[in-house]
């Protein structure tokens, strides 16, 4: 008898999309609980397989991870029959750890990819808990307001007290949502299409004979307005995991004479060298020049 693992052809199942979450959880708990949520849904069997809490040791920090149960090495018996752990050395690998800027806990999807099959994984087997029209309706119109996912669950669940929706479900529905308002473009031509539609005074730039962009720099008329008023304090800062090609967000605001903010411009950067800050800081001077033909006309 042979264990069989050799003869099975080469599988591949990506559930990197199933577990990707943009949100951060609150605590440990939450991300176990969502975790499982998902794990449910795609029927793939995800186990803790290390979890530790900081304890002030040094290299010991807060963390998760989660892996497959078919990860680790699979042991043949001395008989040559498969062990009953069927573990195969799947690569599938999730990292939760608390964000730096303290906004809760992140999932970092490490890798989605499982080399076995996963049982029933077909669409009709989330029939149960699907969207009826009204449901259906009622995600968009929170989405659009930018409530989280799990509110719009919560929500659902109020709304329609019959609705056994699950978590993934709304992030499925809501991603279809967006997919459908992006039409063909690309995210980075829907994002030239909202700057553009609003009216917002822009600039990129592309890495040399290619589509990539490297640089976009927007700012509303209204905040030039404002800058070309209150030039005097401006904070600047980057923010980070806002977008899934890991360009960082630079952010500048200004304050006015009565201590209020307002935005003043954003910028997706390529990476946080001299010459991009460079690039976005000249873009910024070119929205200040007003200001600059004042100041030189009043030092005359
Ligand atoms: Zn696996």
């Amino acid at each position: 008898m042979t264990s069989g693992m050799e003869n099975l052809p080469q599988i591949c199942v990506d559930t990197t999309d199933a577990f990707t979450a943009t949100e951060r959880f609150g605590t440990r708990e939450e991300v176990i609980r969502w975790i499982k949520e998902v794990r449910i849904n795609n029927k793939v069997t995800v186990i803790i397989s290390r979890s530790d809490t900081e304890m002030g040791k040094r290299g010991r920090s807060n963390k998760i991870i989660f892996g497959c149960d078919k990860g680790g090495k699979h042991k043949i018996s001395d008989s040559g029959t498969q062990s009953a752990s069927k573990k195969c050395g799947c690569p599938f690998k999730i990292r939760s750890t608390p964000a730096k800027d303290g906004s809760g806990w992140k999932i970092d999807v490490k890798c989605g990819l499982h080399n076995h099959g996963l049982p029933d994984r077909l669409e009709g087997h989330s029939f149960i808990g699907r969207l009826t029209t009204d449901e259906k309706q009622h995600v968009p119109d929170l989405a659009k307001r930018h409530v989280a996912p799990r509110n719009i669950l919560l929500s659902l669940q109020d709304n329609y007290p019959e609705n056994v929706t699950r978590i993934t479900q709304v992030y499925k529905h809501k991603s279809v949502i967006q997919k459908e308002i992006r039409g063909p473009r690309s995210e980075i031509q829907h994002l030239f299409k909202l700057i553009e539609d609003a009216g917002y005074v822009y600039w990129s730039r592309k890495k040399d004979d290619s589509e990539v962009v490297r640089e976009i720099f927007w700012a509303h008329p209204d905040s030039v307005k404002l800058l070309n008023i209150f030039p005097i304090v401006l904070v600047m800062d980057s923010t980070y995991k806002t977008n899934k090609y890991r360009q960082p967000l630079f952010e500048i605001v200004g304050m006015t004479s009565t201590e209020l903010t307002f935005a003043v411009g954003f910028a997706y950067m390529e990476s946080e060298q001299t010459e991009n800050f460079c690039w976005v800081l000249e873009k910024l001077r070119v929205v200040c020049e007003e200001r600059h033909v004042s100041t030189s006309d009043f030092d005359r």
